[in-house]
């Protein structure tokens, strides 16, 4: 059988204590040089399945298959981890007392002093932080920091990276270039990354796939698109960003009849409608404010069911109180 580059086989966790497992049964595949994003509020298990693929935590059931081999779990090591495999905590761990050059070093310590160097001038130069050798962390920004972090977990060159959290300590300028720049270095390594974060805008600009889970289960996998666009349950919909969901009965009869199976619930992304003039729309309501988010507006739109819908809208500001039409390009049934 052709196994993937990456195969996490049925693992499942249950701590004592516990009431719940903190993982159930959770399996996916990736290919080399992918980029996998775990999506989930915490206590889903995000973390746990990370100390799994890093071979740190025994699974009650499951395996964890790279490049072919087994990740051995510490019941089957007397050092606990897989050289194969790095993991970046949320705290980056860089050695405060080490200077940058020594951190990125530490993983290949066992190699000649002039490979070590050329090693974590090529890393930093990936990281587009050349010549910071001799720095310490505590001179470094919040994103160069992560950026030294990265090029040491790759120092021995992983087939797999973890990383917990990524962007979380980044405003927004930084977070979108470390997002080119880690797709630029997973390919030029080779190196599959998974991440995991509790917050969507992450999750689905960076990922080739994207998997949300909740209580120690996987809901729904697909390319981020695909998740976004055809949520399976109104839980997935919300984790995955701004959403209406609505009942289908308050809808107009012909938007029923636009839905490609029977479902109690659709769900509506504020860009799947338009405000239009009453009389162009089988919707109207009344506008009852507007929330400027830069690029464009939110604007809540009371129904006469008594429901609030958020539209997107690009135009003038809209004038609360009046009645507005709103066209609906598409609509998605859910599952429940
Ligand atoms: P997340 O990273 O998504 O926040 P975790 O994997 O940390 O989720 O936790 C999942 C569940 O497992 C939670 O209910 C948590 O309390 C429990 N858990 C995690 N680690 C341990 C542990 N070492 N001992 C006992 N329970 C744990």
């Amino acid at each position: 059988m052709l196994l993937s580059f990456l195969e996490v086989e049925q693992l499942s966790k249950h701590y004592s204590g516990q009431a719940q497992p903190a993982l159930s049964n959770v399996s996916f595949t990736a290919n080399q040089s992918e980029i996998i994003a775990i999506l989930g509020e915490s206590g889903a298990g995000k973390s746990t399945l990370l100390r799994l693929m890093a071979g740190l935590e025994i699974p009650d059931s499951g395996h964890v298959w790279l490049d072919g081999r087994p990740v051995p779990d510490p019941s089957q090591k007397l050092v606990p981890g897989d050289m194969r495999v790095a993991l970046i905590q949320q705290d980056f761990g860089l050695f405060n007392t080490m200077n940058i050059a020594d951190n990125i070093a530490y993983p290949i310590i066992g190699l000649p002093p002039a490979k070590q160097q050329a090693r974590v001038k090529e890393l930093l130069e990936l990281v587009k932080l050349p010549g910071i050798e001799k720095k310490m962390p505590a001179q470094l920004s919040g994103g160069e920091r992560q950026r030294v972090a990265i090029a040491r977990a790759m120092a021995a060159k992983p087939r797999l990276l973890l990383m917990d959290e990524p962007f979380s300590q980044m405003d927004y300028p930084m977070r979108r270039n470390l997002r080119k720049d880690l797709k630029r270095i997973i390919l030029h390594e080779q190196t599959t990354v998974v991440m995991v974060t509790h917050e969507p805008s992450h999750a689905l600009a960076v990922a080739d796939k994207l998997l949300v889970m909740r209580s120690g289960k996987i809901l729904q996998m697909g390319t981020p698109e695909e998740v976004y666009r055809y949520p399976n349950t109104e839980y997935v919909a919300m984790a995955t960003g701004e959403v209406n969901i609505l009942p289908t009965a308050i809808l107009p009869l012909a938007l029923q009849a636009s839905l490609d199976r029977p479902a109690a619930k659709v769900c509506l992304r504020p860009e799947d409608m338009t405000l239009v003039p009453e009389k162009e729309a089988l919707l109207r309501g009344t506008i009852l404010s507007s929330e400027f988010a830069g690029a464009y507006r939110l604007v809540t739109v009371l129904l006469p069911s008594a429901h609030e819908i958020k539209v997107l809208h690009t135009g003038k500001p809209p004038v609360s109180g009046f009645q507005t039409g709103v066209a609906v390009h598409r609509l998605h049934p859910l599952r429940s």
